[in-house]
């Protein structure tokens, strides 16, 4: 009860914008650089880290005043911080409530490992593409050269903007 009122004191102070809960410890500032957000916005920007969380033991929370994620956003998201939750607020009320899930397919958000591949080429403008072979644990191919590349292969070859 006590955790809930502190949550929604936290949320209440958003006018509207975005509120990312339940990362992961120490997650919260690679999922801004993957999110591609900074101080440069100019908007308000609050991060806690290493939150007491009755879920996860500890989390990190983000909490991003007039920015609204897209659906990109959410499968970055999905990759690195898969237990997230999602809150728009709007007239400092949660209007809608998102949880991610690993889409099928990987576009753009990870750089393929083989170094011969199409989308590494210099000059090249193709988005990388990788279809999802498995989600626990995660796995993913490459649709251009079909090297397949594993979790810490991703995450070690993220995109950030
Ligand atoms: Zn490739």
């Amino acid at each position: 009860m006590a955790e809930q009122t502190e949550k929604e004191l936290r949320v209440r102070k958003i006018v509207q914008g975005t509120v990312i809960d339940h990362i992961s410890p120490g997650k919260a500032l690679i999922v801004m650089r993957l999110l591609g957000i900074s101080e440069s916005t100019g908007f308000p920007i609050s991060i806690a880290i290493n939150i007491p969380s009755s879920k996860l033991g500890k989390k990190d929370i983000i909490k991003l005043e007039n920015i609204f994620l897209s659906e990109s956003d959410f499968n970055k998201l999905a990759l690195i911080a898969p237990k997230v939750t999602i809150s728009k607020i709007q007239d400092m009320r949660i209007v809608q409530k998102s949880y991610v899930s690993i889409p099928d397919q990987i576009v753009g958000i990870v750089k393929c490992i083989n170094p011969t591949c199409i989308t590494n080429k210099a000059g090249e403008p193709i988005s990388t593409k990788f279809t999802v072979l498995s989600k626990k644990p995660l796995s993913i191919k490459c649709e251009y050269c079909g090297r397949v590349m594993d979790f810490e292969e991703i995450m070690a070859n993220l995109i950030f903007r």
